[in-house]
């Protein structure tokens, strides 16, 4: 299935650059989600036409190694036979009934299996949803209504997640995107990742009042940024000191960073998770889940509401299934973290070589290069990397054939598909990239 040629530098792009200009005619900025459109690194995106493995083709016949995997999903690689395989299978039988299925079940068992702290779990349809529907537990669990969020991660597009910090950690929160009242985004307050005073002092200035502390616990949102040793347990500290619901938001570093995600990875448990990405296989799925006592809150077990017409779709449903079953084969972890670990370290290698500042992350299968000398512990950190360098890069690469994600505050995502020819090639393209 691999593509033949030898050669990864790629021909043009008329085809993308006409399709784009069609989509624009009838898509806002041409795209169905933001980031896409390429805008950060000022030019035009890829139109794609099929994937396999590691493997992506553009409309124009070109090829790259991908290492978006479709924002996190595509672990296993793209297309993987046995999962397409399952949905045929099950897109025979019908697409949607509206109505319990038994996949429901065996899925949410799995899940429940995998994911030390869910107990019960209520599947949606995408992240957006599990963390917005999170939110909304937690508020009823507790009967309180403030979330402390951390600047620079994200929790998909409901409105009182689109805030970024205030001017202190004290100030109420200020709405990122047009169409969010403020009344809305003063529920939502900023701390700083990896400063547990920031989050202490928020506790401290609204006592009583904080039904959540939501966080990414291994942050990809703005490129990937660990959490430092003791933050995560300083969070699950003062959680409970304050009554509040801890909310790991794993919906990119669920069954990514370790089989049972980053609370697995780092022995914290949260109360209320919420998934995505990986969970569907490639299809729309979220979910979010917990101890049986929270997840008794949601509606009809209990007063919180919230429903979906298509949540548990079977062909979602057997495309997670499918992916996580092949996630349990022994080694498939050890594999991705010492296939990432070669690119970071190789990468890092050539960087030092050319002498071009840089600083690398990597937690499993998600890394970050970083075009900072800085160590990047925060999104400040993150925010002195060097523009022209990443945009260069990205472009370089490109031309190279290899499909990063168009921003420095994205995580690269490796899977079970790229292998050493992988990493040589994309190691090839570099060397060209940074010229
Ligand atoms: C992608 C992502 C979301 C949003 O998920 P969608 O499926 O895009 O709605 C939420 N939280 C995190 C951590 C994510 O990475």
């Amino acid at each position: 299935m691999n593509p033949s040629s030898p050669s990864a530098a790629v021909g043009k792009r008329s085809r993308s650059e006409a399709a784009f200009q069609e989509a624009r005619q009838v898509l806002p900025g041409g795209v169905n989600s933001p980031v896409r459109a390429f805008r950060s690194v000022g030019g035009n995106p890829v139109f794609m036409e099929r994937a396999s493995g590691a493997y992506i083709w553009d409309i124009d016949g070109n090829h790259y190694v991908d290492y978006v995997g479709t924002w996190g999903p595509a672990i296993l690689g793209h297309a993987h036979p046995q999962v397409i395989k399952r949905i045929r299978e099950v897109a025979e039988h019908g697409t949607s009934f509206g109505a319990p299925t038994l996949i429901e079940t065996e899925l949410a068992r799995l899940v429940i299996d995998m994911v030390p702290s869910i107990e019960k779990v209520r599947f949606v349809n995408s992240g957006t949803e599990a963390v917005m529907s999170a939110i909304r537990l937690a508020r009823a669990y507790t009967g309180r209504t403030k979330i402390i969020k951390f600047e620079g991660c994200y929790h998909g597009h409901s409105d009182y997640l689109l805030v970024k910090a205030g001017s202190g950690a004290a100030t109420h929160g200020v709405p990122d995107s047009a169409g969010v009242p403020a009344t809305t985004a003063a529920e939502t307050l900023n701390a700083r990742f990896n400063d547990l005073e920031s989050v202490q002092m928020l506790c401290e200035a609204n006592p009583g009042q904080i039904a959540g502390i939501l966080i990414e616990p291994v942050a990809g949102n703005m490129g990937c940024v660990p959490p430092e040793p003791g933050f995560l347990e300083g969070l699950r500290k003062l959680a409970t000191e304050t009554g509040a619901c801890l909310i790991f938001d794993e919906v990119m570093t669920g069954f990514r960073v370790a089989p049972g995600g980053a609370q697995q990875r780092y022995g914290v448990t949260p109360d209320i998770t919420c998934l995505g990405k990986i969970i569907g296989g490639g299809l729309p799925v979220g979910a979010y889940g917990g101890k049986k006592d929270i997840m008794a809150q949601v509606a009809p077990e209990g007063p919180m509401y919230q429903a979906g017409t298509l949540s548990g779709n079977p062909l979602a449903m057997a495309a997670g299934l499918e992916t996580l079953k092949l996630l349990q084969q022994p080694g498939v972890y050890e594999q991705l973290e010492k296939i990432t670990h070669l690119l970071c370290r190789e990468m890092g290698e050539l960087l030092k070589q050319k002498g071009i500042p840089h600083y690398t992350t990597q937690v499993g299968s998600m890394m970050t290069l970083f075009f900072t000398e800085n160590p990047v512990k925060n999104y400040q950190d993150v925010c002195t990397f060097d523009r022209d360098r990443f945009n260069r890069y990205f472009w370089g690469m490109l031309d190279n054939g290899v499909y990063l994600a168009p921003s420095q505050f994205e995580a690269a995502f490796v899977s079970l598909s790229h292998t050493d020819a992988e990493i040589q090639k994309t190691l090839e393209a570099a060397e060209q990239a940074l010229r």
